[in-house]
């Protein structure tokens, strides 16, 4: 008997291809060649790794970050088009072949074009948390809108939505983000005062790019993470709990009602959640799976988290709850603070005293649209330079 298999490539536009999200993509379509094809992609300033994955990839549609590198790769290939910046983006983003578009931009650059592919209908993998704790309300009111699917790629997210599947969602009693403290986790308030962007940039669990790796260490990540899982889940904070788990193999859970805690675990290896994220509501064989084996690893710890020493998820709570645009400004200013560490330009912890002030001082603005969400963030961002520079 012979089966008909209706089965269709799955097109991908990839926003941020260069980074450590990007590479795990790529890694994932071409190890499935048959599932999966990126056909547009875009990078920063990167030429070299842009190059490379223009040949090895041969997208029909690239955005790049400056003119100067569209002049050169146009060069190179001609038969590509090529866009620069957000019209880049959102070109890429809304290609009319694309079926899925996988943010793995860093930073609120990436809201333009996932609210562009949204209104063009295409499916959002998420991996851009930044887009959702800036503009969550919006964000989703389009998802709801064009019924378009937004599937979470953060592993943190990954693990919940997995331990949601076929269950009640009202009887959800919590959502049990896990923490892995970072790199600094073990250090009081007053080691922090010298610390060095290297050591920052050593995290102990994860190879991320170097924005979300300083976020781990401030906690800004698991306070983001907690207003991105309000936002695709539906969950009131109340209900979000995080708690400090350093080995990161259970990558979250979901307590029910009854009692029962549904936990997703697994190595290390962003392949996962983004393949889950390309496949859904099916599952894939993983291609060169990263070993793992739970009677190596014996034990698992969670310990509470200690919002004292990590006052960037305290206030995360705060400005969740407080809701309107104050994560927007939270999220801007960090943004510009922890860019500011990498650059040399600020201690450590002037991080949390920028990102702290930007939102005392910050006043809401009333009947919030996204026009004025987007220039909140650009404000924010103005204001929290100029202290910057005052600082260096
Ligand atoms: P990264 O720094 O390694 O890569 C960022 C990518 O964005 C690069 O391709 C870069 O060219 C592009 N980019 C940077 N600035 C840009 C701009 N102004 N305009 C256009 N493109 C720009 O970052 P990453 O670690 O891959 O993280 C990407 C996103 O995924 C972030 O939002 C991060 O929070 C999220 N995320 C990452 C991980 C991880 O393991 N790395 C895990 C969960 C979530
Ligand atoms: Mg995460």
């Amino acid at each position: 008997m012979e089966f008909l298999f209706l089965y269709q490539m799955k097109k991908i536009s990839l926003l941020g291809a260069t980074g450590s999200i990007g590479t795990s993509t790529i890694d994932v379509a071409t190890n499935n060649p048959e599932e999966f094809k990126i056909i547009a992609l875009t990078f920063h300033s990167n030429i070299e790794k842009g190059r490379e994955l223009i040949q090895k990839l041969r997208p029909t549609y690239v955005g790049v970050g400056t003119k100067e590198i569209q002049k050169q790769l146009k060069q190179e290939f001609p038969t590509i088009q090529f866009g620069v910046g957000t019209k880049g983006l959102i070109e890429a983003a809304t290609l009319d072949e694309v079926d899925v578009v996988l943010t793995a931009v860093s930073g609120a650059v990436g809201l333009q074009p996932t609210m562009a592919a949204i209104q063009a209908k295409k499916d959002i993998a998420l991996a851009n948390k930044e887009t959702l704790v800036m503009a969550g309300e919006w964000v989703m009111q389009a998802v709801r809108e064009n019924h378009v699917k937004l599937l979470p790629v953060d592993s943190e997210h990954s693990a919940i939505f997995q331990c949601l599947q076929g269950q009640d969602t009202k009887k959800v009693r919590e959502l049990m983000i896990t923490a892995s403290g970072g790199s600094f986790r073990d250090y009081s308030r007053k080691e922090l005062e010298n610390v060095t962007v290297e050591q920052a940039l050593n995290h102990p669990n994860w190879s991320m790019g170097k924005k979300i790796t300083i976020d781990s260490s401030t906690m800004m990540n698991k306070g983001l993470e907690v207003i991105e899982a309000h936002w695709l889940f539906d969950m009131d904070y109340d209900k979000i709990k995080v708690v400090l788990h350093r080995e990161s193999i259970v990558h979250s859970m979901v307590v029910y009602e009854d009692g029962a805690y549904l936990a997703q675990l697994g190595a290390s290896d962003m392949r996962e959640p983004i393949q889950y994220a390309l496949t859904y509501p099916y599952r894939e064989k993983m291609q060169k799976e990263k070993p793992f084996d739970l009677t190596q690893i014996g034990a698992l710890h969670f310990e509470k988290m200690n919002f004292t020493r990590f006052p960037m998820l305290a206030l995360a709570f705060k400005v969740g709850k407080l809701g309107g645009s104050y994560p927007t400004v939270y999220n801007a200013a960090n943004e510009i603070a922890a860019n500011a560490f990498i650059d040399g330009k600020i201690t450590y912890l002037a991080i949390e005293e920028l990102v702290s002030r930007a939102v005392e001082q910050y006043e809401e603005v009333k009947n919030l649209t996204l026009e004025k969400v987007i220039e909140i963030d650009r404000k924010t961002r103005k204001i929290v330079t100029a202290w910057v520079k005052d600082m260096e």
